[in-house]
Parts: C-alpha cells; sequence; structure tokens
C-alpha cells in the first residue's frame, strides 16, 4: 500500500497554567492515496487539534507525521510552512479568505504563493468555482458571499494547487441540506479523480455516505476506524434519522 500519511503514536498536551488536556492521545493511523475519510466524534474529541497537526500548524507533544515520506516533525518551522503551502490544503472553520481579494483572487492567490499561475491554472480556478455553484460570485469579495459561499470557496483554495493531502474542518457547517451534499460528493469525487487524500472532519453523520473509511474520536483516542460500505451506509442512515427527528 502506498502509505501518504502515517501517524506514529502522536499526542498533543495543551497546558494552560496548571491544567492540562490531552486533546489527542497517543494516535497511530496511516491513509493511502485515493482515499477520501471522515473524521467524527463529539464535540471536544480532539477532531480540530488532530486535524492541525496533520496540516502541520501545531507540533505533537510526542509521536511522528510522515507525509510522503517526509517527518513534519523534523522540519524547521520554514521548512515546514513551505511544505505545507506545497503539499497540504486546508479549510478551517475560520476560512481565513483575504477580504479585499475576490473569491477567483483568493483561490488564485494559492497559484502564485506556488508559483504556479499561468493562464492554464488560472482557467482551473475559474471552473473549480463554477463546479462549486460560485458561478455568479466569481468577483465578488468574501463579505459579499454568504457563509456557506466563503465556505466554497475555501474549498476550492484547498484544492487548487493540487496538494497531497487536503484537510477540512466541518467544510459543511454553514450549508444547507441539498448544498451540503453537493459541496461533500463533489470534494471527494476531485479526491478519487485526482488520486489525493482527503481528511473532512464532521459532526453531520449524513456526510460520511461520501467517505471510503470513517474515524470515530473520543477523548483524543481513535475509537474505531470503519472501512465497511455497509457499516458507512448504515452511519449515514443514523445521520438521516436524526437529521429528521430535529
Ligand atoms: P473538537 O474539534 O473535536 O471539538 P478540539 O480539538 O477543538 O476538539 O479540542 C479537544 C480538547 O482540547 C478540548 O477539551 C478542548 O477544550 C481542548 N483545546 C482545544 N484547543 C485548545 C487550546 N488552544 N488550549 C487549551 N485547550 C484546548
Ligand atoms: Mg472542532
Amino acid at each position: 500500500m502506498d502509505k501518504v500519511l502515517e501517524t506514529i503514536a502522536i499526542s498533543k498536551i495543551y497546558k494552560n497554567g496548571a491544567s492540562t488536556v490531552k486533546a489527542v492521545d497517543n494516535s497511530s493511523f496511516w491513509f493511502s492515496k485515493g482515499e477520501f475519510i471522515a473524521l467524527v466524534g463529539p464535540s471536544g474529541s480532539g477532531k480540530t487539534t488532530m486535524l492541525a497537526l496533520l496540516a502541520g500548524l501545531l507540533r505533537p507533544t510526542e509521536g511522528n507525521i510522515f507525509i510522503d515520506g517526509i517527518d513534519l516533525v523534523n522540519l524547521s518551522d520554514s521548512e515546514r510552512t513551505l511544505f505545507r503551502r506545497q503539499k497540504i490544503g486546508f479549510t478551517f472553520q475560520a476560512n481565513n479568505l483575504v477580504p479585499y481579494l475576490t473569491a477567483l483572487e483568493n483561490v488564485e492567490l494559492m497559484l502564485r504563493l506556488n508559483l504556479q499561475f499561468n493562464p492554464q491554472t488560472a482557467a482551473h480556478a475559474k471552473d473549480l468555482l463554477i463546479r462549486l455553484g460560485l458561478e455568479e460570485h466569481l468577483y465578488h469579495f468574501p463579505s459579499q458571499l454568504s457563509g456557506g459561499g466563503q465556505q466554497r470557496v475555501a474549498i476550492a483554495r484547498a484544492l487548487i494547487h493540487n496538494p497531497t493531502l487536503v484537510l477540512a474542518d466541518e467544510p459543511t457547517a454553514a450549508l444547507d441540506t441539498e448544498r451540503a451534499y453537493q459541496v461533500v460528493e463533489i470534494f471527494s469525487s476531485l479526491i478519487h479523480e485526482q488520486n489525493r487524500t482527503g481528511i473532512m472532519v464532521t459532526h453531520d453523520l449524513r456526510m460520511v455516505e461520501f467517505a471510503d473509511r470513517v474515524i470515530n474520536m473520543r477523548d483524543g483516542k481513535i475509537v474505531r476506524i470503519i472501512s465497511s460500505r455497509d457499516e458507512i451506509n448504515q452511519l449515514a442512515r443514523i445521520g438521516r434519522q436524526e437529521n429528521e427527528n430535529n
């Protein structure tokens, strides 16, 4: 198997004065190319911390994280920044779009930062935004978009530079049901078509339908990894039932 990402016994402890929180507790796993993974678990179980560790935004207290065979933990800060920019695409809940750039320019910025900007990639940026339903908003600023619109721009920005690993924290949080399905479906097909690896954190169990594997976290630990299609579909069904009852 082609391991794109591998963690070895990673832990992350937050220290605030006298109090400490073990947000990620001794987790080991690996992902291969072309996989789309959903990371689920209750609020506070460590999902965002896990994603930030995999993105190289946080350093684990213990353990190692290999991406394409490179150990993130042993890179210097500047090496890690460069590595992250080239190899990793991510969208976190605060989407960090640049307010004075249009939707299209926000996506193009990622290409410029990676010295990949040319007429062909610029056309891809446009196509990707259109595929995400933003045809009418290409030249709008983030403040002129809904929360869901901003989230979709952030997803385009996370994918445009052909990263090895794409990480998304609650990418559907601000979307209505129809749009959420649409966005996750596009997200998962892009991962599959382009043979990348995608990890999506979601509290919406319905969205696991598009995942190849589901990782369930609790109290910082990975309590289950589900790969059976039947079990994944059953989880999605539970998600739909929960949603109907709300
Ligand atoms: P999730 O995304 O699953 O809700 P988080 O990774 O945000 O979980 O948080 C995991 C645990 O770590 C929680 O107990 C949370 O309160 C704590 N935590 C998260 N970020 C910090 C931080 N910067 N400082 C201290 N504790 C934190
Ligand atoms: Mg979170």
